[in-house]
């Protein structure tokens, strides 16, 4: 049997973390088996779904890069297909018109209530004999069994079983005509060959009613795995008041997909102690039988960590990539100046965030006005224009050719020696003087990055200040 199994997301909003976990154990799901994975947009709700939203899932997969082998489908293109079916289903008696009016209906409700029952539909309809004219608005509502239970295997949550009785019958059209999710939702899965469903844990209760609409259309019905939630650090539901939740933001506070993935695979599936697994490590070792059924906890820190880690270890041309969307985003033209790459390099091991990186290195393409007063304060002596002298000096025999990290530590070395001082009372003034900041990867490699003539003429900047200070 080849493993199919899907993500159908609703498009009501953006792709939010909880969502991208979900889609990311089906796809791994799939790839660990050598199966299919399908994109499916759940648009049957008409007023709440939206383009936009559509956009912003798509964006999210890709950006994620849990590819799909088949579609995107949209429900509403299939709008045929459903009501043929539920047609069918109202001419053989497994579903029947139902037009109890919504009066009727908050009646029967408050009255349940009333008694402390849980609010369900009493069958009205479903063995009336009364006769209705053809303009009479109706919903279609399915058998639901009245005998028996339904039970299935849940590869996350175990064995679960309802009785029938509690399950009543579903609306499966509405009175607009428009088919419902949990009708819509079986259809697809039969009709696209879906063998895994992985979907989130709200969805647990409809499985039941699902499972008996499969039945009633003959179809095989699939394995389920169903995924919990992602709280927030204070153990609420994530939601925006925790930071981001939505997939792209993280892309825009700049982290790398790779480890945005990483972080969700691990939030609730492990391989023994191990952290970090790039993506054909999961695919090799994931298992939706290994996913904790146990609500798991965000923490950006862990991610931060990670994202460090990949921003570090990927290949820098890759990361270089992702940087450039910063370096736009944050409008530093990076046109003239070393490749992405080697800001990779130089900025990995400092920064967390490719957001981060970007700020950091302005300084390498722009030139600046300001001097971070703190550091200008601690380090500017009375000697200081002395040192960027000499320096400068020094600077000026090695040529654009040779201006090197390795040709460039010399020279602070000996300056140091000569004035006897230590190296930092060379190498702080000169970083201020180059990057207008106090922290800055190694001078060497930051002024080999500026280059030659942005750093003599920064200096000289500088140092004429000072002198004219004094
Ligand atoms: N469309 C549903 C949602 O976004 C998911 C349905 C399913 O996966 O079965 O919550």
């Amino acid at each position: 049997m080849t493993i199919k199994t899907r993500f159908a997301p609703s498009p009501t909003g953006f792709l939010h973390v909880g969502g991208a976990r979900t889609a990311l154990y089906s796809w791994l799901y799939a790839k660990h088996n050598g199966g299919q994975f399908v994109l499916r947009i759940e648009d049957t709700d008409l007023e709440r779904s939206t383009q936009e939203a559509i956009d912003a899932i798509i964006e999210s997969m890709k950006w994620l890069k849990l590819n799909w082998d088949e579609g995107p489908y949209y429900q509403t293109k299939r709008f045929d297909r459903y009501n043929k079916l539920i047609d069918e289903m109202l001419a053989d008696g497994r579903a029947y018109k139902c037009y109890c009016t919504k009066e009727r209906l908050e009646k029967l409700r408050e009255e349940q209530m009333k008694r402390g029952e849980k609010p369900c539909y009493d069958g009205h309809c479903r063995c009336s004999q009364e006769q209705h004219s053809p303009d009479e608005p109706y919903c279609v509502r399915f058998k639901n069994p009245t005998e028996g239970t339904v039970k299935f295997h849940d590869h996350i949550r175990g064995d679960v079983e309802i009785s029938n009785r509690e399950l009543d019958d579903l609306v499966i059209r509405r009175t607009d005509g428009t088919p419902t999710y949990n009708f819509c939702v079986v259809v697809d899965d039969y009709d696209m060959g879906i063998t895994h469903v992985v979907r989130g844990e709200d969805h647990v209760n409809n499985t039941p009613r699902q499972i008996n609409i499969y039945k009633a259309l003959n179809a095989k019905v699939p394995e389920f795995a169903h995924v919990s939630m992602i709280l927030g650090p204070d153990g609420a539901k994530l939601s925006k008041r925790h930071g981001a939740v939505s997939v792209m933001q993280y892309r825009d506070d700049g982290f790398l997909p790779e480890a945005l993935l990483n972080y969700l695979v691990r939030l609730g599936w492990g391989h023994g102690d191990q952290e970090l697994f790039s993506v054909q490590e999961m695919i090799d070792l994931f298992d939706l039988d290994t996913v904790s059924k146990s609500a798991s906890a965000f923490d950006l820190n862990k991610l931060k960590w990670m994202n460090n880690h990949y921003i570090k270890t990927l290949d820098p041309e890759y990361v270089a990539s992702h940087l450039e969307w910063h370096m736009k985003d944050q409008k530093i033209d990076y046109s003239k100046g070393p490749a992405l790459s080697s800001i990779v390099k130089a900025y990995a091991e400092r920064c967390s965030t490719l957001k981060e990186m970007a700020e950091q290195c302005r300084y390498v393409y722009e030139d600046f006005t300001e001097l971070d007063e703190a550091a200008s304060k601690k380090w500017f002596k009375a000697n200081t224009p002395e040192v960027l002298t000499r320096c400068l000096e020094k600077f000026a025999a090695v040529s654009e050719e040779n201006w090197k990290a390795e040709n460039l530590h010399p020279v602070v070395e000996s300056v140091a020696q000569e004035m006897e001082i230590g190296m930092g009372k060379v190498g702080m003034p000169l970083r201020i003087a180059v990057t207008g900041r106090g922290q800055s990867p190694g001078i060497d490699v930051t002024m080999e990055l500026i280059g030659k003539s942005k750093c003599m003429e920064r200096i000289e900047r500088v140092r004429d200040m000072l002198a004219g200070a004094n």
